[in-house]
């Protein structure tokens, strides 16, 4: 008799259920933290034409020397970094945690924070330790340095801005952990386009540390760009470990193409950022809203009844996530993407008439 997938598949694997992305046909979709415009008519001509010139019937080149050329100037990456590309920044993260997984290597990072990081940190089997943030999301020094003494992490990964509570923690605090890990620290930028803070200028400071973006938030999640920046040394390992034609062409052409109007993307990031302080204010007059600062492009807020709230917005046609699953300090949270002016006043009044409702 043949095995089935119990035989075969690790425990582990068929404990866990698989990423689930909701359905978004014919809402507002705000649940995955997209920027809401699309790109304007001459650059998509021109990104047609790019593609239309590219020789897909060749393997892309792994170097990407035009996109790498083209992110370093944009990203103003120093001449003595090198820069690693990935299929989005999952697949950064999924080849940073398979270069460390010796048996018995452990990963940490905040909890709450954002969930690939034990996601993939289960897969190569290694332990995840996950140190809790104060109630506000704020992170606590003495706790984690402790939590380093006594887990020792291969890796400690940490979100600058924090998904999915959307601030930024102290630069201080990140400071002492990366000069007390005895690892390498990976730092996540994914929401740098809206947070405008970065690592990535402390380098030289910290031969433990790596910085990660992605270029998802910033208007080119459907592409999957990811890359990280550090030491050659660093560098050179994850490389071995990632597959040889990780990102497609098309990606390297399209990328590079709106990368060189980068000044398009930085005004819808600030035209973002601008609403969301907007809408956080108009969310804090809601009775019973409480409003968590953020960085980002998103808002974490806690209302009485989270999925109660979520599906109130659901029936309206709002579409955001509820993070009410159990994880600590996320009790009755959600959290909204922020829009266009029109997807933020629908969102806002559907959340107004879900509240009316609990
Ligand atoms: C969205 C997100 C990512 C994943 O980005 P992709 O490049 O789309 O894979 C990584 N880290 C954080 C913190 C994110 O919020």
């Amino acid at each position: 008799m043949s095995a089935g997938p119990e035989k075969v598949i690790r425990d582990e694997i068929r404990a866990l259920t698989a990423y689930h992305v909701q359905s978004a046909e014919g809402m507002v979709k705000l649940d995955a933290m997209e920027n809401p415009y699309r790109l304007p008519d001459g650059l998509r001509r021109e990104i047609g034409e790019a593609v239309a010139s590219a020789e897909i019937n060749r393997y892309p080149d792994p170097t990407a020397p035009a996109l790498v050329k083209r992110l370093r100037k944009v990203m103003g990456i120093a001449p003595e970094y090198d820069v690693l590309l990935g299929n989005g920044s999952d697949e950064i993260i999924h080849i940073i945690v398979q270069s460390v997984a010796r048996p018995g290597a452990v990963v940490l990072a905040p909890r709450p924070c954002f969930f690939m990081f034990s996601q993939y940190a289960q897969f190569a089997g290694l332990r995840y330790v996950g140190v809790l943030l104060n109630r506000d999301f704020t992170l606590e020094p003495s706790v984690f340095l402790r939590a380093l003494a006594e887990h020792r992490p291969a890796v400690v990964f940490i979100d600058y801005p924090n998904n999915p509570s959307g601030n930024l923690f102290s630069d201080e605090a990140i400071a002492q952990i990366i000069a007390a890990a005895p690892g390498l620290v990976v730092i996540d930028e994914a929401y740098h386009p809206f947070a405008r803070k970065t690592f990535m200028t402390r380098l030289a400071e910290f031969p433990n540390l790596v910085v990660m973006r992605t270029l998802s938030k910033l208007g080119l999640a459907g592409i999957r760009l990811g890359y990280c920046v550090g030491r050659p040394e660093w560098i050179r390992e994850f490389d071995k470990v990632r597959p040889p034609y990780n990102v497609s062409m098309l990606t390297h052409v399209v990328a590079e193409r709106v990368l060189a109007h980068y000044d398009v993307l930085d005004a819808q990031a600030r035209t973002i950022n601008a609403e969301r302080e907007r809408l956080g204010g108009e969310l804090r007059k809601l009775p019973g809203v409480t409003v968590f600062p953020s960085d980002a492009n998103f808002v974490l807020v806690r209302v009485p009844d989270a999925t109660r709230v979520f599906e109130g917005m659901r029936r309206r046609g709002v579409l955001v996530k509820n993070l009410h699953t159990g994880v600590p300090l996320l009790d009755h949270c959600v959290r909204l993407t922020i829009g266009t002016p029109e997807e933020n006043r629908r969102c806002l009044a559907a959340l107004a008439e879900a509240l009316a409702e609990c």
